[in-house]
């Protein structure tokens, strides 16, 4: 019997192989990541944002901090609760929305939810005591949640909002790091986390005419809530004679679209590359379970989690959905032996991709909107979505989907956008084109650490970084990064964030328990976990090169800003074994050394 028949395939793996090559090359660009502009200059109108009812007046404030951290999402929240924990209270947070949130601050769009079930998802349920209302959170209730850790831990005293760092440096003779803001502020604290998340900064496609739209325009994560009516809980009351248009299909789109398509006059939906859209299955928190949880319920659950996407298939699957589904039916049970195994994975992705396909056509009526709709690549390729009511939009007479086969769209005019030749008249064009990912970090913070010596970080970084863990960095003293720079990658990033939230505070405790005036890896702890990052990347570079150009893969083009190749370096990538392998790391170096080990220190 050979692999491949253990596999339900209707199409032979070779087909399959030759097919995803041929949409794979209809995509790659040679612009790559460069293809997208930021909003700024001439856009800067669509990052301000929209839902600050009053702006803040204040005095510039001039002070010392113990720790200033670098953002108010789930990274700061969770950094800021374990100082708390640790009895480190003298810390600001800076941030520049007008709340706590991040991602959940900005992203109010309809139909905003998290894919990864809530009780896994959301950070220190066991310190709150708060239990999530359904298996997948909607947007208002996570930003609501954000809000309370806020409260809960005293973290509302101690942040700056509506406020943007500008700069920060070190300062040789005070040993500290001078963080600077555009309210003037100067604060100059001894230890400095920047925590700005991975999906911040939105952008926008560099589409020929994009400035000249003369009617209506916004970026998801800016929701014109004026302009469209209701409200990310409420049916938008202003749309019924618009004709709307909505250019991409990522995991963001496939939420808002259900929504646009029941209040537009028409939708217009412009698709580059399908989504793979497997069932969501949401459901209310059942009252008999929440009352059976016992302390350590979260923590409990959020390791199963992780242990299932890690692919230890855990008996029982306590969150059994999409997402564990893709890591249990992984191909490895029908391998027959160690040499089966990639070929076995393969299969198993060209079989659940069968199966998404499948979806498609059962629920989509029209034929070849059903076809342009179905995804040609590998699961992992791009987010995996989860959603009950997406497809089916597709279904009604006012939504047309425009499928630009690859291509994208190809101008925009005054009036609308144009695919093949054909214009497409709008009054409201939405941009659910996403937010930077792979552009250099220090052009998604918004400003470039300088270093002793005057080194900025993102010298730094193009150099090679050096970090214990991707948390400490060498030749910058006492700053520490909560982001995916020689960090882990994984479907709940809050996962890592809040791992790596916990041993931050628990080295500060420790630096200053000594007295330290210092902190930074040893040479040889940094390029040991250099060495780690390279060698646990192979199977996720192997993967990544054979995908559809997306954010996962840099569009398969490391450009610069001016469109240039530019040179990948191995150390600066994620740590590509299991996710439960990189937080085991995290949590045994902390545990088994009471002096911790790898870092150097000075108590000048
Ligand atoms: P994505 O980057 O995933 O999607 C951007 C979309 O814009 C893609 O469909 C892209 O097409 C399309 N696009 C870009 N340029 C053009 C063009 N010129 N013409 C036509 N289409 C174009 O952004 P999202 O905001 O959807 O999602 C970003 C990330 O946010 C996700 O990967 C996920 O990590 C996170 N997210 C998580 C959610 C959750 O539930 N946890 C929900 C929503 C988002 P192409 O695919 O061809 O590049």
């Amino acid at each position: 019997m050979s692999l491949e028949s253990k596999f339900k395939l209707s199409i032979p793996a070779d087909e399959q192989r030759a097919k995803y090559e041929a949409e794979r090359n209809k995509r790659i660009r040679a612009d790559g990541a460069a293809q997208y502009q930021e909003l700024k200059g001439r856009f800067a109108d669509l990052d301000e944002d929209p839902y600050v009812t009053e702006k803040i007046v204040r005095d510039p404030i001039v002070t010392e901090r113990e720790v200033a951290i670098l953002g108010g999402g789930f990274g700061g929240l969770t950094q800021g609760a374990h100082l708390m924990k640790q009895g480190i209270a003298d810390f600001t947070i800076i941030e520049r929305g007008g709340d706590f949130g991040g991602t959940w601050y900005w992203n109010r769009y309809p139909g905003c939810m998290c894919d990864v079930e809530s009780y896994c998802y959301l950070p220190l349920l066991d310190d709150t005591g708060y239990v999530p209302r359904q298996k997948y959170s909607t947007a208002p209730e996570i930003f609501a949640y954000c809000q309370m850790i806020g409260r809960h831990f005293g973290l509302y005293e101690r942040a700056l909002f509506q406020t943007q760092v500008t700069g920060a440096h070190w300062d040789e003779t005070a040993k500290r790091w001078i963080v600077t803001t555009d309210r003037g502020d100067r604060l100059a604290a001894r230890y400095l986390v920047m925590a700005g998340g991975i999906l911040h900064k939105a952008k926008l496609p560099g589409v020929p005419g994009i400035e000249t739209f003369k009617g209506h325009a916004f970026h998801t994560s800016r929701w014109d809530y004026d302009y469209t009516g209701g409200s990310p809980t409420t049916f938008m009351d202003k749309l019924a004679d618009k004709k709307v248009g909505i250019v991409g299909t990522g995991a963001t789109a496939i939420q808002a679209v259900p929504h646009l398509a029941e209040a537009a006059g028409h939708l217009t939906v412009f698709q580059r590359t399908p989504s793979s859209v497997g069932p969501r299955d949401n459901r209310a928190t059942d009252p008999g379970w929440e009352a059976s949880l016992k302390p350590g319920w979260a923590f409990e659950r959020e390791m199963n989690f992780t242990a299932s996407i890690s692919g230890r298939k855990p008996v029982p699957d306590l969150v059994d959905d999409g997402w564990t589904h893709i890591h249990r039916r992984d191909g490895a049970e029908r391998a027959d032996c160690p040499d089966d195994l990639a070929l076995a994975r393969e299969l198993a992705d060209f079989e659940r991709m069968e199966e998404v396909r499948a979806r498609i056509e059962e629920i989509v009526e029209d034929k070849q909107t059903a076809e342009a709709l179905k995804p040609w690549y590998g699961h992992m390729c791009k987010r995996p979505c989860f959603h009950d009511e997406y497809l089916q939009s597709f279904n009604r007479p006012n939504v047309t989907l425009v499928d630009t086969k690859g291509a994208g769209v190809q101008e925009i005019t005054e009036n609308g956008i144009v695919v093949e030749g054909r214009e497409y008249e709008l009054d409201l064009l939405i941009f659910s084109t996403g937010f930077e990912v792979t552009t250099d970090y220090t052009r998604r913070m918004g400003f470039d650490p300088v270093g002793p010596g005057g080194l900025t970080f993102s010298q730094h970084i193009n150099n090679g970084l050096e970090t214990l863990h991707g948390l400490v960095g060498r030749k910058f003293p006492n700053l520490f990064t909560i982001s995916t720079l020689q960090g882990a990658a994984m479907p709940n990033y809050v996962t890592m964030a809040h791992e790596d939230a916990i041993n931050i505070a628990h080295i500060l405790r420790w630096a200053i328990d000594k007295g330290a005036t210092t902190i930074q890896p040893t040479h040889q702890a940094a390029e040991a976990w250099a060495d780690i990052i390279v060698n646990s990347m192979g199977h996720f570079i192997e993967y990544n090169a054979k995908c559809t150009p997306s954010y996962f893969n840099n569009e398969l083009g490391a450009t610069d800003e001016k469109g240039e190749a530019k040179q990948w370096v191995p150390r600066n990538g994620v740590f590509g074994g299991p996710p439960d392998e990189f937080l085991e790391i995290l949590r045994e170096w902390r545990a088994s050394h009471g002096e911790l080990r790898d870092l150097e220190i000075t108590t000048d």
